[in-house]
């Protein structure tokens, strides 16, 4: 999803009518997009139409449209717009959470964002200001993750308070809403998303064991895993 250039099409101006056609890159980012937010629902990170998910092909963001099914979806529902808002692509109206996804665009190199309502994560942000270090895995979302403070869905003030949750992380809580986490490519916001929930259902089942409370990890501890997750994985 590193693509610099849009493709064929780019420049003309299709208005808000949206008419222009996606080229071959956004199509293919698109039907990543859908597979994405499909799977949003079936891992059971969202009900319904709850979350919503984007990617950046250059200087165009394709996002989930408001209030449309992920399983409903199709190629022809594609819905772009530019960074800073304006429809460029299909004729659908953008999420309601277009704010935050642009902020994380506009603020950071990430290439993909996903915003969800799961859980346990929401559960979570209800209860504290940052997400106790109960697991190594923080390290991997940058640090200890923190809750942005409670703002009307779909707002500036939300995307303002995410922003400020996100600093020098790939993910963070919204209070009382649920999470947000992006990446370089569409699986690695959700895999960080995936992981985010995991430790926080870890976080509330060990914290629900009556007369004991968690051992927590110290910064340092969750630092020096961090420093091993770098070089982790397949040469
Ligand atoms: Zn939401």
């Amino acid at each position: 999803m590193a693509e610099q250039r849009r493709d064929a099409g780019d420049g003309r101006d299709a208005g808000e009518t949206g008419a222009r056609r996606p080229g071959e890159a956004l199509e293919r980012a698109w039907d990543d997009l859908v597979a994405t937010a499909r799977r949003t629902v079936s891992d059971g990170l969202v009900v319904g139409t709850s979350g919503n998910v984007s990617v950046r092909v250059g200087d165009t963001v394709l996002v989930t449209p408001t209030g449309v099914p992920y399983d409903r979806l199709s190629p022809e529902d594609v819905c772009g717009v530019s960074l800073d808002g304006r429809r460029v692509l299909g004729s659908l109206v953008p999420t309601s959470e277009l704010p935050m996804h642009l902020a994380v665009y506009r603020s950071t190199d990430a290439r993909a964002v996903v915003h969800t309502h799961a859980v346990h994560a929401t559960a979570v942000s209800t209860l504290v200001t940052e997400l106790p270090l109960v697991h190594y895995m923080s390290a991997a979302l940058g640090g200890p993750v923190r809750v942005a403070p409670y703002a009307t869905y779909g707002t500036e003030k939300l995307a303002e308070n995410m922003l400020r949750a996100l600093r020098g992380r790939t993910a963070c809580l919204l209070q009382n809403h649920g999470t947000l986490a992006h990446g370089a490519t569409l699986d690695q916001a959700y895999d960080r998303t995936a992981q985010l929930e995991w430790m926080c259902r870890v976080w509330l089942t060990a914290s629900s064991v009556p007369g004991r409370t968690p051992t927590l990890l110290t910064e340092e501890q969750v630092a020096r895993a961090g420093q091993r997750l770098e070089g982790y994985g397949q040469p």
